[in-house]
């Protein structure tokens, strides 16, 4: 039998040796999940929610082991892991409210005998390959808005957040959702790879662009719903009237929550010249706050990397950052091991000549660009081939509004940041993706709108 191994990325120990799929059983696996899909659709939405009730009090049930799992297996801070799980339920408590009224049949025209109306059928088997970087929040944005809405459900978690895979479904099956209906695929790339081959109906994937556009090449003749959740390079603009100190604070956090290693942390900061020296002054204490520790400390605030190659790119970031002559403020190199630790990196004096401000770095480290004014700063923020997230920090409301309006991004930040909301669409411009998930569209997402054309004879 093929077995995964999962390793601590803060002490390098191996902590489990999971089963693992190989192409023949995906391959047999998609073939039940097919058959035991036509069932799901014909059980009550009702039925489905108290699935997904008898889950989330699973999660409630376990949340401080969950957490720990996944802490274990990622090397995130623990507080962060109950954030996530936490945050998890409001997810969970929002497409419970919604997905009767996303997916009621509407009538949209009724008129002399003719009456047209829109049905939400689910899309059938769909395939979901996830990330690590926050396994519950993107895993749950599709399988539970897909299970509700009468999908089975193929779900490849990442190969770094296996164990938390196991117990998602190992919740979901003692909730009652069917074993066929919701089939975890246990592995890395090969798994995923056998994925794609099966019929499928639908494929939902969180992670790299580079990953994303060979599963978009694999996908290209197969005309399969894709969506493509992708990475990003999200800028912030701090205006010349807004206040230094809190700017800095929030953006501090936004940056380096979860070290770093969020799709949507703060990547690339610009501030006015008028404010600038204030604003990097409070940002290097404000993260000179921040603790590097275990992650199964209380007061840990920056954990382990979680892929030790992620390394080598926060490596080549900051020697290129360095020979074209931005100033190292903080950090700047890896941390003594066991286990794969970066020291929070700030930079100031960066340009877009460097790498650091044009490839997502994915890791505690950000760079500081002074701008001239609001001209320049949109036209940096849009210098690049990504589009999840963008902020502008002013007290004026108009003028962020103004600015934001010009930013090619998903989702759009006024003094505030690295901030997702269940109540609205997820999704990037450029290279950060195709497709959206959470809000109501994101529930809509999981459904093949079927339009029905009704003359009373
Ligand atoms: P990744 O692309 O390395 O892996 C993602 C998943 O794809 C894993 O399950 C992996 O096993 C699988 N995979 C790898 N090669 C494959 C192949 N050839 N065919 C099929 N599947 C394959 O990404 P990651 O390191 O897990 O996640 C980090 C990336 O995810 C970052 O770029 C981050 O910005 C992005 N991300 C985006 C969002 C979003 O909502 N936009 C959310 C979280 C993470």
């Amino acid at each position: 039998m093929n077995l995964l191994a999962v390793y601590n990325p803060a002490t390098e120990a191996l902590i489990a040796e999971l089963p693992a799929d190989d192409a023949m059983s995906v391959s047999g696996k998609a073939v039940q999940a097919r058959v035991a899909q036509a069932g799901w659709a014909k059980v009550s939405l009702a039925e489905r929610k108290a699935c997904i009730v008898r889950f989330r009090e699973g999660i409630v049930a376990e949340l401080e082991a969950l957490a720990t799992t996944m802490t274990n297996e990622t090397g995130k801070p623990i507080t962060m892991s109950r954030n996530e799980l936490n945050g998890l339920l409001g997810r969970i408590d929002f497409f419970l409210a919604e997905v009767d009224a996303s997916t009621a049949t509407q009538t949209v025209f009724s008129d002399g005998g003719m009456t047209e109306q829109i049905e939400h059928p689910p899309l059938g088997v769909v395939a979901n390959i996830s990330a690590w970087n926050y396994p519950w929040f993107v895993g749950g944005n599709v399988f539970i808005p897909a299970l509700l809405t009468g999908n089975a459900v193929l779900y490849k978690p990442s190969e770094y957040a296996a164990m938390t895979g196991v117990a998602i479904a190992r919740l979901l099956h003692a909730a009652g959702v069917p074993a066929d209906v919701f089939v975890l695929l246990t592995g890395g790339s090969a798994v995923g790879t056998a994925l794609l081959a099966q019929k499928i109906d639908g494929l939902f994937f969180t992670g790299s662009y580079a990953t994303g556009a060979k599963i978009a090449a694999a996908l290209s003749t197969r005309l399969v719903k894709l969506q493509l959740e992708l990475g990003g390079k999200d800028p912030t603009y701090v205006a010349d009237d807004a206040n230094p100190q809190t700017a800095a604070e929030s953006l501090a956090d936004g940056a380096m929550y979860n070290t770093g290693q969020s799709c949507c942390s703060v990547e690339r900061i610009y501030v006015h010249a008028k404010i600038y020296d204030a604003f990097v002054a409070a940002f290097v204490a404000a993260v000179k706050t921040f603790k590097v520790g275990h992650p199964m400390a209380e007061d840990t605030y920056i954990g382990a990397i979680t892929r030790a190659p992620q390394l080598d790119v926060l490596d080549v970031q900051v020697a290129d950052a360095k020979a074209k002559g931005a100033a190292l403020l903080l950090g700047g190199n890896r941390l003594v091991g066991p286990g794969n630790w970066y020291a929070p990196t700030v930079f100031s004096n960066v340009n877009h000549s460097m790498e650091l401000m044009k490839e997502e770095s994915f890791g505690p480290i950000i760079g500081i660009q002074k701008v001239s004014g609001d001209a320049e700063a949109v036209k940096l923020m849009n210098d690049t081939r990504y589009g999840l997230t963008a902020g502008v920090f002013t007290p004026d409301e108009a003028r962020a509004k103004a600015l934001l309006a010009q930013v090619n991004a998903g989702s759009v930040y006024w003094n505030c940041c690295d901030r997702v909301s269940p109540r609205l669409p997820w999704s990037g411009y450029g290279d950060s993706g195709v497709g959206l998930t959470l809000s109501t569209y994101g529930i809509q997402t999981f459904t093949r709108p079927k339009a029905w054309h009704l003359r009373q004879p």
